[in-house]
C-alpha cells in the first residue's frame, strides 16, 4: 500500500467505479459529489467519508483525484478547494479537458506548492468497471511517481506522456480516433441493417477481422438493438471534439472526419440526446439521404 490518503470528486459513470478500486486498494478515505445523495450513497458502500464540500475533503487527504465533465466544472471544482490543499498536496485531474486547461491549472496550484497531474482515461465505463483503463499522463515525474499507485489501481497502463498537458495532449488524439471510429462503425451497420445481413453472424465475422474495435464489440450488439443508455455521453463527445478542433485551428491543420463528427453530435445534443451513448449516431445514419 502507498499510504496515500486519497479522495475522488465526480462520481459519474467513470469517477464511481474508480472510487471503488481506490477503496479496493485501501486508498480511498473520502468522497465528494455536486449532487449529495450520489456521493453520500458511494460513501456508504465503500465505508469512506461523505466530505461536506471539495475542501472538506482536500482536508483528509494527500491526493485529490477529480473526474468531472468539462474544462469550466474543472476549474470550479478546483477553485472550490484551494481553501483546503496544502503544501506537498497532488491533484490529479481524470476528466478530458483542455491541454491549456491542464497546463493553467497545474501553474496555479504549483505556486502553491501543490502538485498537479493531467491523467486522462481511455477505456470506456466497462474499462473503468474493471479496471483496466488506459491512462495518458502529463505532469512532473516525482509527482506522478508518487501517485502512481493510486493509478494503478484502475488502469491496465499508466504513460507518461511529457510535462503538464501532455496527457491531455494525447487525449485529444485519442477522441480523434474514437470520433471517427463511431462514425464508420454507426455507419456500416446502418448500412448492413438496410441491406438485411444477419446481425449476430455480421459482427462476429466483422470482429475476427481488420474492421475489429472496441466500439465494435461494445456498442455493435447494443447498438443494433438500439440500447443508447449506459456508455460515453454524446454531450461529452461534443465537448472532446470542439477541444479537438480548436487545437487543430491553433497549429493550422484540417481535420475533416471531426469535423464531421462533430456535426453529427451537435445535431443529436439539439434534438435532446445529449445524455445518450455516442453509438446513438448509428440513429442519423439510419435516416434517408435524400431530403437530408
Ligand atoms: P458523467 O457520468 O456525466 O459524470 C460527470 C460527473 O461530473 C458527475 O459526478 C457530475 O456531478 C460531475 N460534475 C459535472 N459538472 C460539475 C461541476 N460543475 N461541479 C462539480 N461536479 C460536476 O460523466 P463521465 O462519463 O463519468 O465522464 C467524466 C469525464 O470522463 C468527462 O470529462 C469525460 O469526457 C471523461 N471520460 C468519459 C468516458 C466514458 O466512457 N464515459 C471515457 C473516458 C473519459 P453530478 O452527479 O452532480 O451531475
Amino acid at each position: 500500500m502507498s499510504g496515500l490518503r486519497a479522495g475522488m470528486i465526480g462520481l459519474g459513470a467513470m469517477g464511481a467505479p474508480m472510487a471503488r478500486h481506490l477503496a479496493a486498494q485501501g486508498h480511498l478515505r473520502g468522497v465528494w459529489n455536486r449532487t449529495a445523495n450520489r456521493g453520500e450513497a458511494l460513501a456508504r458502500e465503500l465505508s469512506v467519508v461523505a466530505a461536506s464540500d471539495p475542501a472538506a475533503l482536500a482536508g483528509l487527504c494527500d491526493v485529490v483525484l477529480i473526474c468531472v465533465s468539462a474544462d469550466a466544472d474543472l476549474r470550479a471544482v478546483v477553485r472550490a478547494l484551494l481553501p483546503g490543499l496544502r503544501p506537498g498536496m497532488v491533484v490529479v485531474d481524470t476528466s478530458t479537458v483542455s491541454p491549456l486547461t491542464a497546463r493553467e491549472l497545474a501553474a496555479e496550484l504549483n505556486e502553491r506548492d501543490v502538485g498537479f497531474v493531467d491523467a486522462p482515461v481511455s477505456g470506456g465505463v466497462e474499462g473503468a468497471v474493471k479496471g483496466r483503463l488506459s491512462v495518458m499522463v502529463g505532469g512532473k515525474s516525482a509527482d506522478i511517481s508518487r501517485i502512481r499507485p493510486l493509478l494503478d489501481s484502475f488502469a491496465a497502463t499508466v504513460t507518461h506522456m511529457g510535462a503538464g498537458g501532455a496527457g491531455q495532449a494525447a487525449k485529444a488524439v485519442n477522441q480523434v480516433m474514437v470520433g471517427g471510429i463511431a462514425e464508420a462503425v454507426c455507419e456500416g451497420l446502418a448500412l448492413a441493417e438496410k441491406l438485411n445481413l444477419d446481425q449476430q453472424r455480421l459482427l462476429s465475422v466483422l470482429g475476427a477481422g481488420a474492421a475489429d474495435s472496441w466500439f465494435l464489440q461494445h456498442r455493435g450488439p447494443s447498438m443494433l438493438q438500439n440500447r443508447f443508455a449506459e456508455g460515453f455521453k454524446l454531450a461529452l463527445l461534443r465537448k472532446d471534439l470542439e477541444i479537438v478542433q480548436s487545437l487543430a485551428r491553433e497549429l493550422d491543420i484540417s481535420l475533416e472526419t471531426v469535423a464531421l463528427a462533430l456535426r453529427d453530435c451537435e445535431s443529436l445534443v439539439a434534438g435532446g440526446d445529449g445524455d445518450c451513448d455516442i453509438s446513438a449516431l448509428i440513429t442519423l445514419k439510419r435516416r434517408p439521404a435524400t431530403g437530408r
